[in-house]
């Protein structure tokens, strides 16, 4: 049985398997399916404290790893199907790997691409339709693409494909972008993207080899317009993971887990939740990480407690 059961490898579950490990918890973490997370599927990384000329997100990951292994947290590959949180030890049942019994749990799944569920979408996720710039901006050296959404992923997004892309075009379904201030100058002062501002996109158009355009709505005329490219970037934001919970954890409105204000604590006793799974407001690196060292103290802290209510009795 584990003290300590981290299930996600993002910023948060790392920090959370850093501080536990160093507290001798020996903590057992969880790696799914997209190992270390958001920051894996993203360039340069410029707002991480300690890096005065930037690191590459996956880079920061692997060393945030390797110092949660220095420590002796132990790593598993499984995707997490359920967790009965009925009552203490906690029972998690993994994906070829059957049942891990644990004290604590820390719930540090983040977020998933959100698409945006119009016709032609789906069926060429991979043919052309992408979340995930840095992973297949490559396959578009020389093409013309779309990149939609209007927040600092978008833009982000936008501006590293102009290294494979002959012309992006940012599409997005208001005038005014959602994006800071920093990232719009960027975007605003590179040649390689044109604006198609306050379309929405109806249908991603397909034919043989693939992507062919997409058909937007322009909402100040409402004319449909076609916008032929070959690759299709949609960037419209994440949707937290918390399915696999089957409501035994409180979540709010769209999904994300409700922590006690200003703790990791869950409505569970015993289970914790940090990173973007419960972050409706900062979502950024150090925020997740901060917050992975708050769960990781509270998890600790209620160990303890057990430890001494053991004792007493
Ligand atoms: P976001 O800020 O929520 O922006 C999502 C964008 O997609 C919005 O512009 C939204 O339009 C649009 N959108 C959402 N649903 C749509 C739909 N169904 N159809 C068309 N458009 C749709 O998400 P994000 O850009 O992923 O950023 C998330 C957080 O991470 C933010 O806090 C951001 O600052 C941060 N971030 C920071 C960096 C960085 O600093 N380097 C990079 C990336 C992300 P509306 O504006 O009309 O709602």
């Amino acid at each position: 049985m584990y003290k300590s059961v981290i299930i996600g490898t993002g910023p948060a579950g790392l920090t959370a398997a850093i501080y536990l490990a160093r507290a001798n918890l020996s903590p057992l973490v969880i790696e799914g399916p997209e190992p270390g997370g958001q920051l894996t599927t993203t360039t340069e990384v410029e707002n991480f404290p300690g890096f005065p000329e930037g690191i590459m997100g996956p880079e920061l990951m692997d060393n945030m790893r390797k110092q949660a292994e220095r420590f002796g947290a132990e790593f598993r590959t499984g995707w997490v199907n359920s967790i009965d949180m009925a009552q203490r030890p906690f029972k998690i049942q993994v994906e070829g790997q059957g049942e891990i019994v644990s004290e604590t749990v820390i719930l540090s799944t983040g977020a998933s691409a959100k698409y945006l569920g119009i016709p032609g979408e789906q069926e060429n996720v991979g043919y052309g339709v992408s979340t995930c710039a840095t992973c297949d901006g490559f396959f578009f050296r020389g093409k013309e693409i779309v990149v939609i959404g209007g927040g600092d992923s978008a833009l982000e997004e936008a501006n590293f494909l102009t290294r494979f892309a002959s012309k992006v075009t940012l599409v997005h379904r208001r005038e005014e972008l959602r994006a800071s201030k920093i990232m719009q100058d960027r975007a605003r002062s590179n040649e390689k993207i044109e604006w198609a501002l306050n379309r929405t996109p109806v249908e991603i158009v397909a034919g043989e080899g693939g992507v062919k355009g997409v058909k937007v709505l322009n909402n100040a005329t409402g004319e449909e317009e076609m916008i032929e490219v070959s690759g299709v970037f949609v960037a419209i934001g994440h949707n937290p993971n918390t399915g696999f919970l089957n409501g035994q954890v409180t979540i709010d409105s769209n999904g994300y887990i409700v922590v006690n204000p200003g703790t990791s604590e869950t409505n569970v006793p015993g289970v914790f939740a940090c990173g973007d799974v419960q972050d409706t407001r900062y979502r950024q690196a150090i925020t997740a990480a901060g917050s992975g060292c708050k769960a990781a103290i509270d998890a600790e802290k209620f160990i303890e407690s057990l430890e001494h209510s053991a004792v007493a009795n």
